[in-house]
């Protein structure tokens, strides 16, 4: 069988992290494996803070592979493997179980989870997600879906259906790595969301006149339309304080917390703690 033959190959001449990681029949294998054994796979959580307050708002669900020869990859890596081989929609299943078991814990705060637009294409998204939601008795409007722009191209119809849909329950959304993809503001105003979050890159260049100048005016007109702005990758006190002063309402970065394991995220959430230092 070609593809185990490919693996014993691998074993066999020890070859490099870089070739394992290009294999991506193998590497398809191994997460079909963890899905199976409900090992290796577990979702962190990354603290959002309210940029005015300091106080914690809410946490972004993220899925995290811990392979047991290859360590931590990353989802930039497997995700996409994920959609190309259907196996998205059993990782977002366990991400969206652990976030509704860990809203049923904490009464307090919203947590956001992403999805592709492949997900959100497909039928019975919408009920799955409700379903989940009243399964662990949680109000649908703690639940917000981050979706990244190419999930808003304007052949997706499936798509606005499910949002519209979730969106009447109650379901929040925000447009994920905004200023990176094919949104535009007159779309988003079509394709109805509560929040824009602003793309690390954009974040990382502000020390540059221009890009700061972009950042802001990007702040000015989502506020315009009405939506919520969440900065993410916020990396130093530069960036935080300038974000305040353009009128960003959430920061999300390694500067104030970094992705948690849950019981982590859940003490944090628990003692209500403020970011140090976050301008009142
Ligand atoms: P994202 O949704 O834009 O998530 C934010 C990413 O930025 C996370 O990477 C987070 O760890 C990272 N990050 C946060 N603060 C900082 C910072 O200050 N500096 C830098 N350099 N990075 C920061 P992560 O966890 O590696 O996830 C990468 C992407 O994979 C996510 O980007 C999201 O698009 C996707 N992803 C992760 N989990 C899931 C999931 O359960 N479902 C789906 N569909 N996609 C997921
Ligand atoms: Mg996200
Ligand atoms: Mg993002
Ligand atoms: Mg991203």
């Amino acid at each position: 069988h070609a593809k185990a033959a490919g693996r014993n190959t691998h074993a066999i001449f020890g070859s490099h992290m870089d070739e394992l990681l290009s294999d991506r029949r193998a590497l398809e294998a191994d997460l079909r494996l963890a899905l199976k054994t409900h090992s290796q796979l577990e979702t962190f959580y990354q603290p959002v803070f309210a940029a005015d307050t300091g106080a914690l708002s809410s946490l972004e669900a993220l899925a995290r592979w811990k392979h047991p020869t290859l360590g931590d990859v990353s989802p930039d890596q497997f995700i996409p493997l994920a959609e190309e081989t259907g196996l998205i929609h059993e990782i977002s299943a366990l991400v969206l179980e652990d976030a509704c078991r860990t809203l049923a814990e904490l009464p307090d705060i919203h947590i956001a989870v992403n999805a592709s637009a492949l997900e959100l294409a497909s039928p019975g998204y919408a009920l799955r997600v409700l379903g989940i939601l009243a399964k662990w008795q949680v109000q649908p409007n703690r639940l917000e879906i981050e979706l990244t722009e190419s999930a808003m191209t304007p052949e997706k119809s499936e798509v606005e259906t499910t949002i519209s849909t979730l969106r009447s329950a109650g379901v929040r959304f925000a447009i994920d790595d905004f200023g990176t993809g094919y949104s535009t503001f007159s779309r988003i105003q079509r394709i109805e969301v509560d929040r824009i979050k602003i793309d690390k890159s954009f974040i990382g260049e502000m020390h540059q006149g221009a890009s700061k100048a972009v950042v802001s005016a990007m702040i000015s007109m989502a506020k315009a339309k009405g939506l919520l702005v969440t900065a993410e990758g916020v990396e130093t006190d530069e960036q935080r304080s300038a974000l305040q002063d353009f009128g960003c309402d959430h920061l999300q970065g390694f500067l104030l917390s970094k992705p948690l394991p849950r019981s982590t995220a859940i003490t944090l959430a628990t003692a209500d703690q403020r970011v140090t230092g976050i301008r009142a």
